[in-house]
């Protein structure tokens, strides 16, 4: 049977941690995966709980990439780190869900590493929240990603080799990584995943766009580094653009940045609670 953190462990048993590590966190990350069933059993036990679902929040940009910059000078990476923090404290009293956030402060964090990260944690899901800026200033509303070769449109592309283009700009070679990524990509687990981040992205998308606007094509797809994981379905959400004023207003504001996070917190755990493996 298929296990998500099975692969998980065989990936980073077969690349070494240090593939998807930062600089100085290889070591401590080395064998840090749990696999299930692993602890010996001592005498008669309850029936075992089920884990509780790990859902990975990535909260795009940080650090000396601000992202995106709005029409008034709202930072995306700000905004990210705000919308991932009140998800993450609204699923907390959720006993069925762990949330986990690639960074919790104004960080640089390479793209590999994030997705390592995810890795390291056994994550369920992975979700990227982003609010960068279209070319188009009239465009507005949430959408989400899953990963494709093939972008949906030249905007999708655009955005995803922009987004690619962070570690290259400001300091990190994935060109390795991706090579050794590529190498040992294991197939039922890449098609396993990428029906689940489709399914994700839907339920998403049908959920939230009740209560807010939503982009004209909202389900899209594009080829980000950090949905790259073959092994933990992973959706991105443009939670609005930057680049649009009304957007930019909702993305400023605390209140409706809370209100925002609500609403995907509301989506996102049913989707991480049918995710988890028993
Ligand atoms: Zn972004």
């Amino acid at each position: 049977m298929y296990t998500r953190r099975l692969v998980i462990s065989s990936l980073l048993g077969l690349l070494g941690s240090a593939a998807f590590a930062a600089p100085g966190q290889a070591a401590a990350r080395k064998g840090s995966v749990p696999v299930p069933g692993s602890k010996p059993s001592v005498g008669a036990r309850p029936a075992p709980k089920r884990p509780p679902a790990v859902v990975v929040l990535d909260p795009g940009h940080g650090g000396r990439d601000p992202g995106a910059i709005g029409v008034t000078g709202t930072e995306e990476k700000d905004v990210t780190l705000s919308i991932c923090q009140s998800i993450r404290q609204m699923l907390g009293s959720n006993p069925d869900i762990r949330v986990f956030m690639t960074r919790d402060r104004d960080a640089y964090i390479p793209l590999p590493s994030r997705v390592a990260f995810a890795h390291d944690k056994g994550a369920d899901l992975f979700i990227s929240i982003h609010a960068d800026a279209a070319p188009n200033r009239g465009a507005r509303g949430l959408s989400a990603y899953s990963r494709a070769d093939k972008a949906s449109d030249d905007f999708a592309r655009r955005l995803a080799d922009r987004e690619n283009q962070v570690d290259a700009i400001y300091g990190f070679d994935t060109g390795a990584t991706d090579k050794q990524t590529a190498a040992i990509l294991i197939d039922l687990a890449r098609r396993h995943s990428h029906n689940a981040s489709l399914s994700a992205k839907r339920r998403i998308i049908t959920g939230v766009g009740r209560r807010v606007q939503l982009l004209e094509n909202p389900m899209r797809q594009a080829n980000f580094a950090v949905l790259r994981s073959p092994a933990i379905p992973s959706v991105l959400i443009e939670t609005g653009f930057l680049s649009n004023p009304q957007d930019e207003r909702i993305l400023r504001s605390p209140k409706s940045r809370a209100e925002l996070a609500r609403f995907l917190a509301e989506q996102i755990a049913p989707v991480a609670a049918d995710l988890r493996e028993a």
